[in-house]
């Protein structure tokens, strides 16, 4: 859900029967109202308000993680049925270490833990854990699976069976080879240490499924050439930002100038490089998109437009109220292959799908409505007014 929470999306990943991992009641809102079943979602936000608690239970939500003392204690009393997960620490080589915020230490934290919960009447049905946003190492899914094996044993030697090992996400899109080396690794792990088949296992991949579903285009507001260290750069301010939907640049990142095949009569690809800034739209100075990267573009005008590839995941999610400015238009598009698949599935609805559009159509502004002077109150004495 927080990698991309687009309703199309949504629609689409319940149409495919797959499950959510929800961290808010306004996520676990958005999917319900489609239709979405309540047991589908796993609430996996260790940490949760009485409230969150409250409103999950209430919902019909059964699954839920937890990864401390003071947790459990909430859960007692607010959500005593909960189903739930004990979330360990797993860090693999990523960007986003979610380990430095969650997830409970295996050896001396989980074993007290996992007695706590038993000892307060409350059900611990698995083990959960996330190897961090963009994991590099290919084998920390495995060194997961792993650790979650030992906490199953205490839990068996204690009488309690645990049934649910929950892989998190991480996985990256960008390299299919990479994804390849990790499946074979979690599957490796789980003939070694989940052998018995009564075991259900969870992923909850984000950045993996939607990351290439989306391409940002992004126009260009205007340019200034300026001089830095002798060398000209062209400083490039663009119609979204930090405070829109290019809020993390990540390594793997890229930035090209949209080409509309020939300018001048010259090919755009053969066009001559140069040093470019990219600046967000808003009057922050930080507001600077790619900002650790090296960026070489054609030479652009305003008008032109710029696309980045691999945005569907944690970019439009992040868009905030700073300075007002507009979110970013969506045209969503499927394959005719897809398309066949799941039009007739209840979660959408005719008016979803729109065939023979006319794709030259104009998307709905979200521009602020219109005001004109004849409808303004003018309260405060202007100075400006006098000069
Ligand atoms: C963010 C998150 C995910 C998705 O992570 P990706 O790196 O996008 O795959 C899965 N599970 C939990 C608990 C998360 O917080």
């Amino acid at each position: 859900m927080k990698a991309n929470d687009w309703e199309p999306i949504l629609k689409l990943v319940i149409s495919q029967n797959i499950g959510f991992d929800c961290a808010s009641p306004g996520e676990i809102y958005k999917v319900l109202k489609l239709g979405a079943s309540p047991t589908s979602i796993v609430f996996a936000l260790p940490t949760k308000t009485a409230y969150q608690m409250t409103y999950a239970r209430e919902a019909g939500v059964k699954h839920t993680t937890f990864d401390s003392s003071y947790e459990l204690k909430k859960l007692k009393q607010y959500w005593p049925d909960a189903h739930l997960l004990i979330r360990i620490r797993v860090d693999g080589e990523c960007i986003y270490k979610l380990g430095e915020k969650f997830g409970c230490d295996f050896e001396t934290e989980a074993v007290a833990l996992l007695e706590e919960a038993a000892a307060l009447g409350l059900k611990v049905v698995g083990v959960a854990f996330h190897v961090g946003s963009a994991c590099s190492s290919v084998d920390s899914h495995a060194i997961g699976l792993q650790r979650a094996r030992k906490l199953f044993d205490h839990e068996a030697r204690a009488g309690r069976q645990m049934k649910i090992v929950d892989i998190g996400g991480g996985f990256m899109s960008d390299r299919t080879d990479r994804v390849d080396k990790v499946a074979q690794q979690v599957n490796t792990a789980l003939e070694e240490y989940f052998p018995e088949r009564d075991v259900l296992v969870v992923a909850e991949p984000g950045r993996y499924v939607v990351d290439s579903a989306a391409t940002l285009y992004n126009s260009i507001n205007n340019i200034r050439r300026v001089t830095k260290d002798n060398k000209p750069v062209n400083m490039i301010y663009l119609n979204d930002g930090l405070h829109g939907s290019m809020r993390y640049a990540e390594p793997w990142t890229t930035v090209e100038k949209l080409s509309i095949g020939q300018k001048n009569g010259v090919e755009i690809d053969q066009e001559e490089l140069e040093e470019a800034i990219l600046w967000g739209p808003t009057c922050d100075s930080t507001d600077r998109i790619m900002e650790k990267a090296a960026i070489r573009l054609p030479r652009c005008s305003p008008f032109d437009w710029l696309v980045f590839k691999l945005q569907g995941a944690y970019t439009f999610v992040f868009h905030g109220p700073f300075s007002s400015i507009e979110i970013p238009l969506m045209r969503s598009v499927v394959s005719l292959e897809l398309w066949n698949k799941i039009k007739d599935h209840p979660v959408f609805s005719p008016e979803d799908f729109v065939s023979n559009p006319d794709i030259s159509a104009p998307l709905p502004s979200t521009l602020p409505p219109k005001i004109h002077r004849d409808q303004i109150n003018g309260f405060n004495a202007s100075l400006l007014d006098k000069v």
